[in-house]
């Protein structure tokens, strides 16, 4: 692999969506290239900011769903 195969497919890996050779072929780049190891790193956290703020924006709906229909009285709310 080299540092131009790295930026295609460094979002396959940060998605945990890569695997077999193009796993192994991609790690053993990065472990001998600082460069596609900062790139690396630096896509790893944009997904994780990224997943925070979807996460945060879904969650209170999802806990409201939640906490809706696992009162156990709903009824006589009604
Ligand atoms: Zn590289």
């Amino acid at each position: 692999m080299d540092c131009r195969k790295v930026s295609e497919v460094v979002f396959l890996y940060t998605d945990n969506e890569m695997d077999g050779e193009l796993l192994v072929s991609f790690r053993e780049h990065v472990s001998i290239c600082p460069e596609c190891a900062r790139r690396t790193r630096y896509a790893e956290r944009l997904v994780a900011i990224f997943r925070q703020r979807c996460i945060r924006a879904t969650a209170p709906d999802r806990l409201r769903q939640r906490i809706l229909t696992s009162l156990p009285h709903r009824r006589s709310f009604e």
